[in-house]
């Protein structure tokens, strides 16, 4: 792997850097480096516009609209719009059910979903755990039943990330109980307007609505959402978890934070000094920044052996772990850097509706409601624990 730019990837980030400089709305980006929520609109006008350049595949493959870019070229991408302060393109639809559909959908499925996803048309989310099957996903039990040119589905998926605003669900339901329970789940496409589903909100450690409850009371289901053959979406499932995992890491935005942190660690004191002139407070901002320089590398590289092997692989795993840890130790030192401003909890601020605590405080009123958020990273996406089982199965042989 060369990781040094060539020419003609320099002149690439070039053409982003200017991209970015001329259609990032200086509102969206105000939201995002000041860490405060972003609504639908936010997500999907800044999708819209990455669509119309052509840039919103950028691990797709040309023949489907995606932009053919290099595993380099597409690290700039990750990279500039890190640093800029882009909202993010939502991985539900572009990074989840996207290659599931390239690679075991019909050309039916093709033809109609990914143009749509590619253009946010749709609003996807992923209907996967449910209340008794997170960790141990494949007990789980919403049934599809069979019944002439329709699947009937009944069950209750939970955590579903986003899903008050989907169009379009991606689920795992269960179409045989009587095999090994791997052999027995399916993949289907569901429309969220079809009668019999409810979406109840689940509000969060940082008072926000993320995720939500899905209930499904004989909700009719065409055939022809199925994904590839009836009883293998077991195999759809894991191909779709890996390409999860390597978003999670977020490298870019680590960097991006990593400057933010020590910003704040400057401009805050601690007994009459900057908090980053204390030896210990700069060692730890010194030896996170080391890991953030070596997860950058790491994911380069996971990215760039992708291609040959339709799929990133177990290594996203360590992905996962490492950039969930990086980005949750990045909210503890911030904290810790703001001290006592960082612990109002001001819902006002973070939805953008006055402009800093009670505090006065812009760069540290989001902080406390940002800290609760990040704890969440170490369990979705499959949890942390689960993914050194993964690691030592799969990468060690143990
Ligand atoms: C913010 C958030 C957003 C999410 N978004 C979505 C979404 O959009 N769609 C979706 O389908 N799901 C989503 N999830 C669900 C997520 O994938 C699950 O929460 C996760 O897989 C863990 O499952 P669980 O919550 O049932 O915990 P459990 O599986 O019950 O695990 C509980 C604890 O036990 C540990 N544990 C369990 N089994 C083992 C084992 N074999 N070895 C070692 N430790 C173990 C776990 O690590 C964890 O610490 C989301 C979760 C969160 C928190």
């Amino acid at each position: 792997m060369d990781l040094d730019n060539s020419a003609e990837d320099l002149a690439f980030r070039e053409d982003v850097r200017r991209f970015l400089d001329e259609k990032l709305p200086a509102d969206l980006q105000h939201k995002v480096q000041s860490h405060k929520r972003l609504s639908r609109d936010d997500y999907v006008r800044w999708h819209k516009t990455v669509a119309q350049q052509g840039w919103v595949g950028a691990n797709w493959p040309v023949e489907h609209g995606g932009t053919g870019w290099s595993a380099v070229q597409r690290h700039i991408w990750e990279e500039e719009c890190a640093r800029a302060g882009t909202p993010p393109i939502l991985p539900f639809g572009v990074n989840m059910v996207a290659p599931v559909i390239m690679a075991f959908g019909n050309e039916a499925q093709k033809r109609h979903y990914l143009p749509r996803i590619l253009n946010c048309d749709d609003w996807w989310c992923q209907g996967y755990s449910e209340p008794g099957a997170g960790s141990d996903l494949a007990s789980l039990k919403t049934r599809a039943q069979r019944e002439g040119e329709h699947y009937i589905v009944n069950g209750q998926k939970t955590w579903t990330t986003l899903g008050q605003h989907a169009d379009m669900i991606f689920c795992l339901v269960r179409t045989d109980a009587g095999v090994r329970k791997q052999e027995g789940i399916s993949f289907l496409l569901i429309d969220m307007k079809t009668p019999g589903i409810t979406v109840r909100p689940i509000i969060m450690l940082d008072e926000d609505h993320e995720v939500n409850e899905v209930f499904f009371d004989n909700v009719k289901v065409p055939v022809e959402n199925l994904i590839g053959e009836e009883n293998k979406g077991w195999t759809y499932a894991k191909y779709l978890l890996g390409h999860e995992r390597t978003g999670i890491a977020a490298v870019g935005r680590a960097k991006r934070e990593l400057q933010f942190l020590k910003r704040i660690a400057t401009t805050h004191l601690k007994n009459g000094k900057p908090i980053l002139d204390d030896p210990l407070f700069c060692a730890r901002v010194a030896s996170l920044e080391i890991e953030i320089m070596a997860l950058d590398i790491t994911v380069l590289k996971v990215v760039s052996s992708e291609g040959a092997r339709r799929g990133p692989g177990p290594e996203a795993s360590m992905l996962k772990i490492k950039g969930t840890e990086v980005q949750q130790m990045l909210t503890e030192l911030m904290v810790e850097a703001v001290g006592p401003f960082g612990m109002p909890f001001d819902r006002a601020y973070l939805e953008g509706l006055q402009p800093h605590t009670v505090t006065g405080d812009d760069d540290a009123a989001p902080l406390a409601s940002y800290y609760f958020s990040f704890r969440k990273t170490s369990i979705y996406g499959g949890s942390n624990e689960i993914q050194k089982n993964i690691i030592s199965q799969m990468i060690l042989g143990l």
